[in-house]
């Protein structure tokens, strides 16, 4: 595997005349909402688009693409393919911009070469986990699902980009990485109920759950990009994202859904809504006493479906799936060899600190959806969650 460089500079202009002297040689990939980098207080703002086109380089400007698709979904991605050559598998790809519009390259660079191209990132927000992972997250009728892509060889921090992101955007990372405290359970949880072989270290994931807890302050962002290109990476060595996506990320997609079909509350930060999703599932967990799935729900899963105006036909073939393998597990067992070490009191405390929201209506998603949304989070997919019986019990 090629070796993973991160590094950082400050001056974008400076950075991009030191490392893309042979313009040739390298092609842009362009978002609509970060093209202007300049001071910390936005004085002097440089059209970074211009700045390209001015030094020759060649340009793809995604959003411009037919603006009707959302970026991050698998539309996107087709239509991103047609603007690239066929003679452009040589060049180093370079993605400016954050998580949407690198899962969107990633993935259609991966289609169009294969994995044999050379890819680089310019973050516009420590936003994600993408920087760092050959994997893609994308959208299609509605559905986010993750799917195989470029592993990119290369970021580059520049402080003066970083900088302009909004705070949001950033914290949204430091919420997307707290997964890791409810999809580890998730992954002991798969291997104890023996639906998968893969373990886990402890010490590592506590080192990373300590590695959180150590980050105080967002304006210098280093401890938060070191964290997100350790957790990217960690998914490339495990095979899949579910490392850093477990039941936490079902329920946030699940919003997204409910978002999108009832337009009820607006789309909120992937990241912002993670962090509540675990912090919500770290409060469940401590309240867990039933033994799962042992009555059938079905009828109660058609009407809360139902509800949701969404389909009950794929949601109930994830439930029988689901109760067959769930039924007869020793919960009991398994928390006794899994004591869960990160108490909620201690999490909620850390959000609070950084101005993550801790309710549902903080991030404005009224509580009545939220809890639809939990109830719902079972039958989004079908890997199997340490939270699926205790939700399901509860319908
Ligand atoms: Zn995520």
């Amino acid at each position: 595997m090629k070796p993973f460089i991160s590094s950082y500079e400050s001056n974008w202009q400076e950075t991009f005349l030191k490392t893309f002297k042979n313009q040739n040689d390298f092609v842009f990939y362009l978002g609509k909402t970060q093209k202007f980098f300049g001071d910390k207080d936005q004085k002097n703002p440089s059209d970074l688009y211009k700045f390209l086109k001015n030094a020759g380089c060649h340009t793809v400007d995604v959003y411009d693409i037919d603006p009707k698709k959302p970026i991050a979904s698998l539309d996107k991605v087709h239509a991103v393919m047609e603007y690239i050559p066929d003679d452009f598998k040589d060049k180093t790809h370079v993605v400016v911009g954050s998580g949407s519009l690198l899962d969107t390259i990633k993935h259609a660079l991966y289609l169009k070469y294969g994995t044999e191209v050379s890819l680089w990132s310019i973050p516009t927000a420590t936003s994600v986990t993408a920087y760092s992972s050959p994997f893609a997250v994308l959208e299609q009728n509605s559905h986010k699902k993750t799917y195989p892509s470029l592993l990119p060889s290369r970021v580059i921090w520049v402080e003066q980009i970083i900088w302009h992101a909004p705070t949001l955007m950033n914290l949204s990372g430091l919420g997307d990485a707290l997964a890791i405290i409810t999809s580890s359970y998730d992954i002991w949880f798969q291997k104890f109920i023996g639906v998968s072989t893969q373990s886990l270290s402890q010490d590592k994931v506590y080192s990373l759950i300590d590695l959180i807890f150590s980050i105080q302050d967002l304006s210098f962002p280093k401890p938060l990009t070191d964290l997100l290109i350790q957790l990217g990476l960690m998914c490339g060595e495990w095979g899949s994202t579910s490392i850093i996506s477990g039941f936490e990320h079902a329920l946030s997609h699940t919003l997204d859904l409910l978002s999108h079909e009832y337009d009820l509350f607006p789309l909120q930060s992937h990241g912002l809504q993670v962090g509540l999703a675990t912090l919500t599932l770290t409060g469940l967990e401590t309240s867990l006493h039933n033994v799962p799935l042992k009555e059938d729900k079905t009828e109660k899963i058609k009407a809360h479906c139902k509800l949701l105006k969404v389909p009950y036909a794929h949601a109930i073939e994830i439930y029988q799936y689901k109760r067959n393998i769930l039924k007869n597990v020793n919960l009991k067992k398994f928390q006794e060899e899994q004591p869960f070490k990160v108490s909620y009191k201690k999490l909620q405390k850390f959000m609070v600190s950084h101005n993550i929201p801790i309710t549902a209506e903080s991030l404005d998603i009224p509580l009545k959806e939220f809890n639809w949304a939990l109830n719902y989070a079972p039958f989004y997919r079908d890997r199997i969650s340490f939270w699926d019986g205790q939700i399901i019990e509860k319908l």
